[in-house]
This record gives C-alpha cells, sequence and structure tokens, in this order.
C-alpha cells in the first residue's frame, strides 16, 4: 500500500490564513526586519520570499542590505538599531554572510525576544531546558507535518538522521520535550538502516540525495524529509521517494513538504514575538 503524501504546501497555507486572522486581530503591526550582507543569489530569493510571506498575512516587513564589504562592527550597529526599534518584533540575519564576518556574534547579537530564527545560544538553551520560546523554523514546521498525520510522539521510537544546529538537534529536542524515545544519528553511525527501521517517527536532515531508502523504513511510519538536494536543476530529498512511499504510512514530498512549512513558522514566530513584546515578556 501506497504511503498518504503529506501535503506541505495546504498545511502552510491553512497556517497562514489562521496568523492573518490572528494578526487582523492585534492592536499593533508585527514587524520582521531581515539582515542581507553582499549579493549572494540564493540569499536574495530567501529574503524577497520572506517578504511576500509577511505582506500576505499582514506582517509589516524591511529589508537592509548591506553591501558585501561591511565590516561585523557595521553589522553589529545593524542589529543593535534593530533591537532598539519597539516596530521590530522580529530579526534575521540571513545567512551564509560573506567570508570574513562572524555569523555566531552576529546571530547572538541579536535581541533574545527578537529572534525569531531561534538561533541565539539563549533560545537555544531555552529549548534544551524544556522551554519553547522561539524555536527554530524547520523544526518548529517539521513538529507541525508529523502531528498533521494523527501520530502522538509519546513513547514513540523517533530517528532523526543529522545533528546540525538549525534542523537535527533541534527536532531531536522537541520530540524529546513530547516524550518520544529520540536516537540521533550522524555520519558517524555504524549502521544507519538498523536505526532507521525501529523508527515510528523518522526525520531526515542530512543533505544527501536517496540516502534513506524504502528497506530502511519500518512499515507505517511517518517519514518527513528535510533534505534538499538539486540534481540536474531540480530540487531532491534525501528519502529516495518511490521506494519509501511504498512503505512508509505517511511522507512528505520534496519539494512541498517541510520548505513551505519552514516558511511559514517564520511568520509564526513573529507573531508569538510581537505577543510577546506586547505583554512585557
Ligand atoms: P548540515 O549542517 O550539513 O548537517 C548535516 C548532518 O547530516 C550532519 O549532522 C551530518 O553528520 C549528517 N550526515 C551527513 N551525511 C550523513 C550520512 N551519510 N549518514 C548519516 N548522517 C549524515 O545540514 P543541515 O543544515 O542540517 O541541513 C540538512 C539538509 O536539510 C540539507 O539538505 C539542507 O539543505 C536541508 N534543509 C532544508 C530546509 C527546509 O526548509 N526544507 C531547512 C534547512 C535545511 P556529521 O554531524 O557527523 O557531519
Amino acid at each position: 500500500m501506497s504511503a498518504s503524501i503529506i501535503d506541505g504546501k495546504a498545511i502552510a497555507q491553512e497556517t497562514r490564513e489562521r496568523i492573518k486572522a490572528q494578526v487582523a486581530e492585534l492592536t499593533f503591526l508585527p514587524g520582521l526586519a531581515v539582515v542581507q550582507v553582499g549579493d549572494d543569489p540564493a540569499s536574495t530569493r530567501y529574503v524577497s520570499h520572506k517578504q511576500k510571506d509577511c505582506e500576505q498575512v499582514g506582517i509589516y516587513s524591511e529589508k537592509h542590505h548591506l553591501p558585501e564589504t561591511t565590516s561585523q562592527s557595521e553589522l553589529l550597529d545593524t542589529i543593535r538599531g534593530l533591537n532598539a526599534r519597539s516596530e521590530i518584533h522580529g530579526i534575521i540575519v540571513q545567512l551564509p554572510l560573506p567570508n570574513g564576518l562572524d555569523s555566531h556574534v552576529a546571530i547572538n547579537a541579536i535581541d533574545i525576544r527578537k529572534d525569531v530564527d531561534g538561533c541565539t545560544t539563549a533560545n537555544l538553551g531555552e529549548l534544551v531546558s524544556g522551554n519553547e520560546r522561539l524555536v527554530p523554523c524547520t523544526p518548529r514546521g517539521t513538529i507541525t507535518l508529523i502531528q498533521s498525520t494523527g501520530m502522538t510522539f509519546e513513547g514513540k521510537k523517533a530517528v532523526v538522521i543529522g545533528r546540525s544546529i538549525l534542523v537535527g538537534k533541534p527536532v531531536a529536542l522537541l520530540m524529546l520535550n513530547r516524550h518520544a524515545v529520540v536516537t540521533l544519528c550522524h555520519s558517524r553511525t555504524p549502521d544507519l538502516g538498523a536505526e532507521a527501521r525501529e523508527a515510528d517517527i523518522l526525520v531526515v536532515a542530512a543533505g544527501r540525495r536517496g540516502l534513506v531508502t524504502g528497506g530502511m523504513i519500518k512499515p507505517g511510519a511517518v517519514v518527513i524529509d528535510v533534505g534538499i538536494n538539486v540534481v540536474e536543476g531540480k530540487l531532491k530529498g534525501d528519502v529516495d521517494f518511490e521506494s519509501a512511499k511504498e512503505v512508509a504510512g505517511h511522507i512528505t514530498p520534496v519539494p512541498g513538504g517541510v520548505g513551505p512549512m519552514t516558511r511559514a513558522m517564520l511568520l509564526e514566530n513573529t507573531l508569538i514575538a510581537a505577543k510577546m513584546q506586547a505583554a512585557g515578556d
């Protein structure tokens, strides 16, 4: 039997509609600032998506486009200026930064209440402590997609492939906070297939095209493919969709799965940040 396809586009659309309705009820306009340094074409595209998404739900956005030659202290001045503005509730520094700029320092200069990417050390520390305030967007979207299938977390075996600070680790922590029994795999995991085959919930975020095949999936599992690989100009995931869909119970496509949810979760985080700041948190 073929798996149900988890429609990330449709779930993202529902999420945007819910956010739009909530924004309309506020007595103020939530504001997002995106800082881009240099002219990396992919970054320019992502920033324009973010601004378009904001427009759709009624969130104010502004872009701060700094030249490639920007120094670390100029970048920090821009971030601190945005920290000080009460009408800006969320700040994003678009990565990667040009060589010579320290992204860790830049991210951690963001006021943690405005850290809508959830990437400051302080917000990640909150997540480790079990406090989910501003959580990274892709992991938050991953949880929403799993929940959309009706799958629960408590006592379930969840396997995450990939341990990056932006995706793998936060996804694992979010599932751990929901009482799943979590295994975190990486490039030194001796038998990836054996680990993956145990999973009721399998999240793959390795950036390796076709790493997970149908034979590595437990029948009926929920499979979330975070991976994005460009193959002959087309986007492909880390999961071999054709063989996986014959075994999994639910599976995300690439494109149209995690990607749209990541975008929607940025809007959700901006709304959460705006509400927290309005409440004086
Ligand atoms: P990353 O920082 O490169 O981390 C990749 C992780 O995968 C590492 O922990 C690495 O292990 C592990 N890995 C690599 N090859 C492996 C293998 N053969 N077996 C087991 N583990 C392996 O990547 P990332 O930022 O987490 O992103 C992962 C993927 O998700 C990428 O394709 C990225 O483009 C995509 N992504 C998608 C979205 C979205 O919105 N859809 C958002 C973010 C990222 P080690 O730690 O041992 O090196």
